[in-house]
Formats: C-alpha cells, sequence, structure tokens
C-alpha cells in the first residue's frame, strides 16, 4: 500500500502535531479504512488543552478523533460482509466481546474497551486506520460520509433518549444545547416526544436549537433554579416528564431535578466536575428517577437507519470543515465557538 499516513498526534498538553505514521496492516478480523471524514467532539478538545478527561490522561503520543467514517482500502481474510471500496461509518468502542456485561448486551459498559481517542488508543484522524470489521457499518448510497461520521454523536442521542424512555406524546427538556444536546432533541422529536424545551447559558445556541425544531427555549444564565424551574412548567405547559441534562453543569443538574415531573425521568449525559450538590431529597420524595449515560451500545444500526429514512437531518450540525493539514485550526475553532461553531468536520481525504 503506497502513500502516506499523515496523523494528528497529540503528545501532550496543548502540544498537537502533524506526523507521518506507518499504515497498519488489518488482522483477519480487521479492515484497513481510508479516513475520510472526522468530527471534532469536546473530549478531543479536552485532551489537546487539558493532556487528561478524569483518570484519562494522554502519557504517550496519541492520533486524536473519533467521530468518524471513511473508504474500506483493504479486508482481513475473514470479513465477509464488506469490501474495499464500501463507504463505512466507524463506531470507535470496541470491546472485549467475552465479559458479562458483552455478553448481556450492555457492552458500553465493558472494563476491557477499545475506544478510538481515549488513552492509551489511537484516534483515527489520519490517513488510514484499521478497525474491527463488525464495528463499521456500510453507508447506503445517499448517506454522506459526513453523515457517517455524525453518527457517532447521534448515537449518544439514541442512547439517552431510549434510556430516559421518550415516546409518543413525551415531553421533555433538554439542559445544553451544545451538538449533544441537538442530537437528543433530533433523536427525542423523531420518537415522538410531542413539546420539547431547551435550555443553554448562549442565545446562539438556542437560535440553533429553535431552527432544528425545539418547541420552547429558556436561556438560564441568571436566576434560581427552583424560579426556571417554575418558568419551564409555564413555557410547557406543564412540568416535563422527561429531563436530559447535556451540559454536567451543576446549576442546570439542579435544575433539570426541580424541573422534572414527579414520577417522571432524568437522565445525565454531560459530565461535568465529579462530585456536586443537588436537591436530592426533592428527587427522593416526588419519585423522579436519575439515572447515567455511558456512550451508546446497538446505536449505531438505529442512528443509521434515521439517517438514511431521513426521519432525522443531522446535516445543519456541521458548520465548519476543514482538512486534515488544518488540524491545528480546527480545533482552535472547536475550541473557541468563534462565528458560531457546533460541529467541526476535518477532511482527511
Ligand atoms: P458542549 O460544551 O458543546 O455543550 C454544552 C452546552 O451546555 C453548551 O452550549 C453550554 O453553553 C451549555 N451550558 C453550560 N452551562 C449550562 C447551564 N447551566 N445550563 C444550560 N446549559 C449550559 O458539549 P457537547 O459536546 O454538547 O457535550 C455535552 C456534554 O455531554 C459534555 O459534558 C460531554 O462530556 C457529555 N457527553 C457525555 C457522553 C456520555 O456518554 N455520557 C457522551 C458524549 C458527551
Ligand atoms: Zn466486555
Amino acid at each position: 500500500m503506497g502513500g502516506d499516513n499523515l496523523s494528528a498526534v497529540l503528545h501532550g498538553k496543548n502540544d498537537l502535531r502533524l506526523e507521518n505514521r506507518p499504515i497498519p496492516e488489518p488482522g483477519p478480523n480487521e479492515v484497513l479504512i481510508r479516513m475520510s471524514q472526522v468530527g471534532i467532539c469536546g473530549s478531543d478538545v479536552s485532551y489537546l488543552t487539558k493532556g487528561y478527561i478524569g483518570d484519562f490522561v494522554v502519557k504517550q503520543p496519541m492520533v486524536l478523533g473519533h467521530e468518524s467514517a471513511g473508504v474500506v482500502a483493504s479486508c482481513g481474510s475473514n470479513v465477509k460482509h464488506l469490501k474495499p471500496g464500501d463507504r463505512v461509518a466507524i463506531e470507535p468502542g470496541v470491546p472485549c466481546r467475552m465479559c458479562e456485561y458483552c455478553k448481556g448486551g450492555k457492552y458500553n459498559l465493558c472494563p476491557d474497551v477499545f475506544f478510538c481517542a481515549t488513552p492509551p488508543h489511537h484516534g483515527n484522524l489520519c490517513r488510514y486506520y484499521k478497525h474491527a470489521a463488525d464495528f463499521c457499518y456500510k453507508l447506503p448510497e445517499h448517506v454522506s460520509l459526513e453523515e457517517g461520521a455524525l453518527l457517532e454523536p447521534l448515537s449518544v442521542g439514541v442512547h439517552a433518549c431510549r434510556r430516559a424512555g421518550v415516546t409518543i406524546g413525551s415531553t421533555v427538556l433538554i439542559c445544553g444545547a451544545g451538538p449533544i444536546g441537538l442530537v437528543n432533541l433530533l433523536t427525542a422529536k423523531a420518537m415522538g416526544a410531542t413539546k420539547v424545551c431547551i435550555t443553554d447559558i448562549a442565545q446562539n445556541r438556542l437560535d440553533v436549537a429553535q431552527q432544528l425544531g425545539a418547541d420552547h427555549v429558556l436561556l438560564v444564565n441568571t436566576g434560581d433554579a427552583e424560579v426556571l424551574a417554575k418558568k419551564i412548567q409555564e413555557l410547557m405547559g406543564g412540568m416535563p416528564d422527561i429531563t436530559i441534562e447535556c451540559s454536567g453543569a451543576e446549576p442546570s443538574i439542579r435544575l433539570g431535578i426541580f424541573a422534572t415531573k414527579s414520577g417522571g425521568m432524568m437522565v445525565l449525559v454531560g459530565l461535568g466536575p465529579p462530585e456536586i450538590k443537588v436537591p436530592i431529597v426533592n428527587a427522593a420524595v416526588r419519585e423522579v428517577d436519575i439515572r447515567g449515560i455511558f456512550r451508546y451500545a446497538n446505536c449505531y444500526p438505529i442512528a443509521l437507519d434515521m439517517i438514511a429514512s431521513g426521519k432525522i437531518n443531522v446535516k445543519p450540525l456541521i458548520t465548519h470543515r476543514y482538512k486534515l493539514e488544518e488540524t491545528v485550526n480546527a480545533f482552535e475553532t472547536a475550541r473557541t465557538g468563534i462565528g458560531g461553531a457546533i460541529k467541526v468536520m476535518i477532511s482527511c481525504e
């Protein structure tokens, strides 16, 4: 295989370099992929600016990127369902397939997962990358590689809305209108939610949410959580059945609890400080269930069908496009949010 493998390699905090790396050899159950589109996620930005997320520390050079799609370049000897030239979305987390979580279908909880661009594993913001073939999903002709890359955040929305129990007629509060809040908005609507209210502390993000179909938006940069909860009740004509928290901010989680209808459900998608103060007795005595969310399991096929069938349109999330050679600028745009950046996409072609 000729050609270079230019890769965006993070060497440590604020030390991102473009380097040529060897082109990997796929194993029997793997495919080699010529990378096409890679979206920048908040976690990539955190590794760049802080050098760690929680217990995951960048200790050795790591290729960034995990929201991705590309074209199959070659297949390992056991691979039957893909062939060179197939366009695929890459599910970045490959679990062990052996533990009780994997066997139980909750493979997102596998303690022995390979996940792109989570230390010590390399991501795929590069020209060539190999991946487990069964975690690559062939895209229909009318689904673009950019949409393929967006299956990653969309899968977070699918998993969160399923665990929240969103269904026909649900009323849903989404806290935080970043890319993750917005994919939850699109998914909740597609699953039949009749009223979705979304909050943020930035008006420009709420404007995007409104364009994407939010029924109500609320700017929450001032005000007490209980007062804001009353405002949400007035806006929505009742308290929401479900809250999907997508900011991780303490004031927002507090608001989420106060706002949710008694007997309702709040799911925690946003990951902020590891310990915070919340009105737990309020949740307890009103039987507001609180559930955690970790990535997704068995969601890529559904996310793909939602896009392929036209039920969800993720394209408006993409606000900026860069080439692999411009990765440093792309990260600067994603980090600062300049120019109303929502999803920054890098082309590796
Ligand atoms: P983001 O930073 O782009 O979006 C967060 C949004 O929340 C921003 O628009 C911000 O203005 C808003 N916000 C901040 N404080 C707020 C408040 N008090 N009330 C309402 N909104 C507020 O990030 P993102 O990419 O959209 O991701 C959102 C969160 O989801 C992050 O914490 C991320 O770590 C987490 N996440 C979790 C999982 C998971 O598996 N649980 C997966 C992906 C992302
Ligand atoms: Zn496992």
